[in-house]
């Protein structure tokens, strides 16, 4: 008889996820299995649940993509890692290796990329199938439900600023101050920016103030435009948009200065309108920006490692993954839950 996992599924979109057991996975040739200590709860796995956007998993799946935990198995000719390592599966699940945008640094938007806890299942499980060539190396410094959020909040971030081009001593404005933005704040700052944080939520501007925004915004304020821009001389020079509303998009537009560049992160569904004669006249620059290569992934966990940034995390057993499901829904996050392994399972 085959071995059983606890795990959350996702049978239906737009329902409860279902709590049941699976069977554990083996690892085929190439493949490793991961015996999950951690996992972080992005907004994405939320859009996944609900089946948000153009392209949808199939049915059933779990969900999960800041899966951390130690490698438990290996399949045949796995060479890259070793039983007992500390490994992150992220939303990078795989790519080709081979096609032109893997072959340039860009394995991210690689046509054959599978994405964890997507189109392949993720973290809200004990165990995780994964592929030795992209996962995450954690760094010894790290714990797991510290090094969670990194691989994809902090990665995703990390990537989104570096989009910008945004120098040191330079504004950087980011709106949507949750498990993204909590984490591009410390990024920013780190990075020699100053920031400019804008939400809809008073307490997560006054979490923004704790953790170094040089200002905050409420993004509700009906002049909050000439506001940024009063604060920032101008508007920022580079703008990140984690937020999970439409309405952020045309306003971040709206406070990016001349010939900066405002990068989109946050995936709302929909599409938003875009003032063209401002963005032409202004030279302003509009670029999409999805996760991060493994480069960027080694580089965002060293952060961390090194105490320059941290994410701020509530730990919750993987049977309260509804709850906290609402609660993301809601806005009333403060910035990450982890789903804590350790303590639920064992
Ligand atoms: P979150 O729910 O933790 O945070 C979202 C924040 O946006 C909240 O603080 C909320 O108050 C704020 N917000 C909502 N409407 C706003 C508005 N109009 N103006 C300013 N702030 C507003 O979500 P998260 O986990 O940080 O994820 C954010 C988004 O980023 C999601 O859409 C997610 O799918 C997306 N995401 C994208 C990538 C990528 O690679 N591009 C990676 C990870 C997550
Ligand atoms: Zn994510
Ligand atoms: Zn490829």
């Amino acid at each position: 008889m085959s071995r059983k996992m606890q795990t959350a599924v996702v049978e239906q979109f737009g329902k409860p996820l279902v709590l049941r057991e699976w069977d554990v996975p083996t690892p085929g040739p190439g493949q490793i299995l991961v015996k999950t200590e951690a996992c972080g709860v992005c907004h994405t796995d939320l859009h996944a649940a609900h089946g948000d956007w153009p392209l949808k998993p199939m049915l059933p799946f779990i969900p999960g993509h800041e899966g951390i935990g130690l490698v438990a198995a290996l399949g045949a000719g796995v060479t890259n890692v070793k039983e007992g390592d500390r490994v992150g599966v992220p939303w990078l699940y795989s790519a080709c290796g081979h096609c032109e945008d893997c072959l340039a640094g860009w394995e991210t938007v690689c046509a054959e990329a599978q994405f964890g806890g997507y189109t392949r299942n993720g973290g809200f499980a004990e165990f995780i199938l994964a592929d030795p060539n992209y996962v995450a190396r954690i760094p010894s410094r790290l714990s797991a439900s510290a090094a969670a959020p990194i691989i994809c909040a902090g990665i995703t971030t990390y990537k989104g600023i570096k989009q910008t081009a945004a120098r040191p001593g330079e504004w950087l404005a980011i709106s949507g101050i949750g498990g993204l933005g909590h984490l591009a704040i410390q990024y920013g700052k780190a990075m020699g920016l100053q920031i400019c944080a804008i939400d809809i939520d008073e307490r997560k501007l006054a979490h923004a103030k704790l953790l170094g925004a040089d200002c905050v915004v409420d993004a509700r304020a009906h002049d909050c435009i000439a506001e940024v821009k009063k604060l920032t001389g101008g508007g920022a020079h580079g703008v990140l948009v984690t937020a999970t509303s439409l309405g952020a998009f045309k306003q971040c537009v709206g406070i990016t200065r001349k010939r900066g560049t405002c990068v989109l992160v946050g995936l709302p569904p929909g599409e938003f309108p875009i003032p063209l004669f401002d963005v032409v006249a202004n030279c302003v620059t509009i670029r999409g920006s999805f996760v991060g290569t493994r480069s960027d992934m080694a580089e965002a966990l060293a952060f961390a490692a090194d105490g320059k940034v941290k994410a701020d995390i509530e730990l919750q057993p993987l049977s309260a993954i509804n709850q906290v499901f609402d609660r993301l829904g809601h806005g009333d996050v403060p910035s990450r839950v982890v789903l804590d392994f350790a303590s639920t399972w064992t």
